[in-house]
């Protein structure tokens, strides 16, 4: 696809001036002929600047995470793709100070959104995602699906799972460094991590029956667009009646899934 064709699957979709708009992405889906800074400028062109665009920029600067030093918001590469990877370096765009679990944003109120992140654990109160879903936000998801949705773990904190104090992996620890504006270096230590997003999907048919996420095609991969309230809303809901149901009991291969059920068990 082309720049215009992205541009007319935006429109269509029903993406606007102003709108406030969070993004997960998979470059390759988009089966694009261009780079990725047209598709982030792209974006931009159709929120505008009296709009807000923001996506995930995690870098998991882990302390015992070998490889990974202190996290600098200027430097740190994204592990997730190379939208966001691309978007953090753009003129104009502000990435959270999170040292595991940051943000980019770009528009209006972006400074907002994303002050302060780093003082709070990766979701919750305070952080980009629980202001972003009480502000009319909408979620899209090129090329990917729920397990892609960092909302789905502001639904976890908001919740209170009982698993939110289980690290995905053990091994890189819960603490982390980062150089905060001034280039000082801050160490912090998370109480909770979240991490496992392997039965996010298992809620996808019941968001979709509410109206809170629609199925969408910008191309030829099928692509999400979700109202960021409704979706909090309703996952809020769900886990507090099945504060399990993101997980995997079978997921043998995953620590967090594992020890949670191990926890659930013994209980
Ligand atoms: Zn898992």
């Amino acid at each position: 696809m082309k720049k215009a064709d992205l541009s007319e699957s935006l429109r269509k979709i029903g993406i606007k001036a102003g709108d406030r708009l969070l993004v997960h992405s998979s470059f390759k889906s988009l089966d694009y002929e261009g780079t990725p800074t047209e598709v982030c400028l792209c974006l931009m062109d159709a929120v505008t600047d009296d709009g807000l665009l923001m996506m995930v920029t995690h870098s998991y600067n882990f302390i015992n995470r070998k490889g990974f030093g202190p996290y600098n918001k200027d430097v740190s590469p994204v592990q997730i793709g190379i939208i966001p990877e691309t978007f953090r370096q753009m003129d104009g765009v502000l990435r959270s100070l999170h040292p595991t679990h940051s943000v980019a944003a770009w528009g209006k109120y972006a400074q907002e959104f994303i002050a302060g992140h780093e003082k709070f654990e990766a979701a919750g109160e305070g952080t980009p995602y629980y202001r972003f879903a009480r502000a009319e936000g909408k979620i899209l998801m090129i090329g990917c699906d729920l397990e892609a949705c960092t909302m789905v773990h502001e639904a976890e904190w908001e919740a209170q799972v009982p698993y939110l104090d289980i690290h995905f992996d053990a091994e890189w620890g819960r603490e982390a460094l980062y150089y905060d504006d001034n280039g000082e270096l801050i160490r912090i230590d998370y109480k909770n991590i979240p991490g496992c997003s392997h039965g996010f999907v298992n809620c996808q048919p019941g968001l979709t029956d509410a109206g809170c996420l629609n199925k969408i095609s910008l191309n030829k991969e099928t692509s999400y667009l979700a109202d960021a309230s409704c979706l909090l809303n309703y996952l809020v809901k769900r886990l507090r009646e099945y504060p399990y149901v993101l997980l995997e009991r079978e997921r043998a291969d995953c620590y967090q899934c594992m020890e949670a059920f191990k926890r659930r068990d013994i209980l």
